[in-house]
């Protein structure tokens, strides 16, 4: 493998950007030589990758976090197409249990039907890993209100290692998980000084990126007060504090790691739906 790229069909998280559509929250698609993957599959994941030409049948794993909607609402829909149909047994479904089975506070969410056809379905817990193609993934410990929720590190053997936190709160040691990753995918749902138990500020983003020591960060999954705040501005909290270079994700945007991390930001300015559009 010599590049990995990056699609951002959603940036958007929480009940309210997800429900208003301010920002997208169609989850991540991973391209690599050999493989299309799709990370957090919320709302508008299916819609979104047939929008931007991606195909849904070429995938080979669809990847959960935890069993909260932005992240796993089109999880099936992706199983299907992954599937071709429910027509042929392959690909890869990792989720934790709340997502497979249900635990004490939400999930299942992926129906025993659609269980059925993936040629290999991995329950992932902190420490978990697996392989898709050559690429090695370990699920990583989150705190977040579904308390199966984990985070993962996705290494490569040519163009470095990324990780992706998912929802969670600053916990002592979460950084290190993530430490040597060239890119590094925080779920910065809230901005500085509005602190929610379970998920992230840019505050606490700043220690996961001391902690983990990044070549880049990238803050995503912004809800609502962060939207208003300007994710932007937020990004470049985290960037002066830490020295590290950190972008605020926006919808359609494409990340590629190759010998360079390039970004590129979509030609016409993407949107969600939604009436309160960011007018950054
Ligand atoms: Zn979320
Ligand atoms: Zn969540």
């Amino acid at each position: 493998m010599t590049r990995l790229e990056l699609v951002f069909l959603g940036t958007g998280g929480g009940r309210f950007a997800t429900l208003t559509q301010t920002r997208r929250t169609g989850g991540i698609r991973i391209i690599s030589d050999s493989l299309h993957m799709h990370l957090d599959p919320g709302p508008g994941a299916l819609i979104y990758s047939l929008n931007m030409k991606l195909n849904p049948q070429k995938l080979k794993a669809v990847l959960m976090s935890h069993c909260h909607p932005d992240h796993c609402n089109d999880a099936e829909i992706l199983v299907e197409a992954m599937t071709h149909g429910m027509t042929s047994r392959r690909g890869i479904l990792a989720a934790p249990r709340s997502v497979l089975f249900g635990n004490e506070v939400c999930g299942p969410v992926i129906s025993k039907y659609h269980q059925q056809t993936p040629e290999k379905i991995i329950e992932t817990r902190p420490g978990v890993t697996f392989t898709v193609d050559d690429i090695k993934i370990l699920a990583t410990e989150a705190q977040h209100s579904d308390p199966d929720t984990v985070g993962y590190r996705l290494e490569t053997r040519d163009v470095g290692a990324i990780g992706y936190s998912s929802d969670t709160e600053y916990f002592e040691g979460v950084g290190k998980s993530y430490k040597g990753v060239r890119l590094l995918l925080l779920c910065v749902m809230r901005p500085s000084g509005e602190p929610w138990k379970g998920h992230m500020t840019t505050e606490d983003a700043v220690k996961i990126v001391e902690e983990a020591g990044p070549e880049m960060v990238v803050a995503t999954h912004f809800g609502m007060k962060m939207i208003f705040r300007g994710s932007a501005r937020e990004a470049k909290i985290i960037e002066e504090k830490t020295g590290v270079p950190t972008l605020a994700a926006s919808d359609g945007m494409r990340i590629s790691m190759g010998a360079k991390i390039q970004v590129e930001r979509a030609k016409r300015k993407q949107r969600g739906l939604g009436e309160f559009a960011e007018s950054l």
